[in-house]
Formats: structure tokens, sequence, C-alpha cells
């Protein structure tokens, strides 16, 4: 903005003036991170044959989203998107962009879970599977890389789901995370799909690993963050995986976890953990039980 220095402009010119609108966040003159109001953030890189994106919020969103996308500085069509995972808040544009014919990446369970029904045991939620042309249509199980060298891969702890990715663009030193990791309060343990509090700890190590000092890390749901944000997150989890563990193998349940309330000290920043205790705690059952 330094050719309006000095300049007394009105408060909204000022903002229409900005290289950027609501809602978009520019981490590079090629990449930008799309938030629109009740939205997972999306991940829009533009490259020489159009637009990539990580994730496409909700089918709600999706016309929002993909409006927002086209008005960003140089974007041509959407050819790629990834799916960091099956949840219905990341996969809402896959159809719309199945039909226009782009290439739907995902981790090959992710493609497993949006081909079937799901309901959720702990509240009734149930979600429909996507019609063929909505499923991803390229898979992987390890890791792989673009033409360009942006280079993706699993993040096999099951920090969200048993399909979580990241996807890493080098030249920005971005690192787009999905659901392995929260900016915004508890995640959900979705351990009917995988999810676990012991993947939440090993992802978001395994996540670190792809990054150095100043990667900005791109997380499902709110602000960009820092790798020292992951190293927090990594304590936390790690804290309160230790105390859920240990009760478990003392043969306590869910309800006298949540009593124990290992959660409490995180409260300030990250809100009521209730439901984040219970839902851990049960997902230890899947992961640790003998008999399991
Ligand atoms: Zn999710």
């Amino acid at each position: 903005m330094a050719g309006v220095a000095g300049l007394s402009l009105p408060a909204t010119l000022f903002s229409q003036a900005a290289p950027q609108t609501a809602g978009t966040l520019r981490l590079a003159d090629d990449l930008f991170v799309i938030s629109l109001p009740d939205e997972a953030n999306v991940l829009a890189h533009i490259d020489s044959k159009g637009v990539i994106l990580v994730d496409g919020g909700s089918a709600k969103g999706s016309e929002s989203i993909l409006k927002a996308v086209s008005g960003l500085p140089g974007a041509g069509t959407v050819h790629t998107l990834f799916n960091t995972h099956w949840h219905p808040e990341q996969t809402g544009s896959n159809e719309r962009l199945g039909k226009a014919g782009a290439t739907i990446i995902a981790h090959e369970n992710t493609r497993l879970w949006l081909g079937q029904n799901i309901k959720w045991p702990w509240n009734g939620q149930k979600f429909a599977k996507l019609p063929k042309v909505a499923q991803p249509n390229k898979t992987f199980y390890t890791s792989a890389k673009l033409d360009s060298d942006i280079r993706y891969g699993y993040i096999s702890d099951a920090a969200h789901t048993d399909g979580d990715l990241y996807v890493y663009f080098p030249k920005q030193n971005v690192l787009a995370v999905g659901g392995a990791v929260s900016g915004q309060g508890w995640p959900v343990v979705d351990w009917w799909t995988g999810g676990w509090i012991g993947g939440m700890v090993g992802g978001i190590q395994r996540v670190l690993t792809v990054t150095n000092a100043d990667t900005r890390i791109v997380p499902a749901n709110g602000p960009v963050l820092t790798v020292a944000d992951l190293q927090a997150q990594v304590n936390m989890y790690g804290k309160i995986y230790d105390t859920l563990s240990g009760m478990m193998n003392k043969g306590r349940g869910p309800t006298e976890a949540v009593a124990a309330q290992p959660g409490k000290e995180f409260e300030a920043k990250m809100g009521p953990s209730d439901e984040f205790i219970r839902r851990s705690f049960e997902s230890l059952w899947a992961y640790l039980s003998p008999d399991a």
C-alpha cells in the first residue's frame, strides 16, 4: 500500500483496495486460504494449468467457495482437488468438480469411506455415500507427488480418520494437514472411521517431520499454525493420551475418564473437554483393547 501512504482514505475504501478480500488469506502470490463462515479451510494454489484445491468445503458452501476461488488472481479451472479425509466438511465440492472432470486425489481409505453409507454410533449421525462421479478418482497408499514439486502423503497414524493426508507446497513452504490437526478447539474423534487419541499425537509428530522452522501449517479449521503450535499440541494430546491409556489399563471406563477431567487444564484455550475426552477414551478401545 506504499502508493497511498499519507492519504486519508475512508476505512471501507481502504479495505476494498487491500490485496485480499474477506475470507481469503494470501499465503503467497499463488497460494490462498479460503475460509468462509461455517466452512472448513480450503487451500487454493494457482498454477499454469488452473487451480489445485486442498479440500472443497461442504456441499452447502461449495458454490460460494468455488466462486471465491474463481475470483483469485490468475485463477483458471480447478483441475485437481485433494480430499484430506472423507468428512462432508471437506468433500462437498467433489460432485461439482468431479462432473467438471477434475482429478480428485485421496488416500485409498478415504475413497472406500466415501463409497459407503456411514452412521456414527455415538450420536446416530448418518452420512450418505457419494455418487461415483464424486468419489476420488486417483488414490494412493503411502506418498506421491504431482508433476510440479508438490508432495502429498498418508498420515498413517489415524489422527482423525484412517485416510488422512497432507499436501506440502515446498516453494511456498506451506503444509496442508486437513483434520490431522485442529486449529480451533477440540477435534472430532471419529473412531468409527479410524481416528484415535494416540493417532493425534503420532499424526502431528509425523507431519512435523515434513516441516522446517518456517513452515506455515494450514489445518482443517482455524488459523494458520506454526511449528511451535504443533509442538504444543503434541504435548497436550500426549499428556491426555498418557492419562487415558493409564486409566484404561486399570479397567476404568469413559465416564470415569470424563470425571477425572484430564482436559481441564487446556479448557481455557480449547473449550469444554468432556465430549472430546469421552470420544478419546472410546477410541482407545479400538486400538488398545486386547479383544478389539
Ligand atoms: Zn474431519
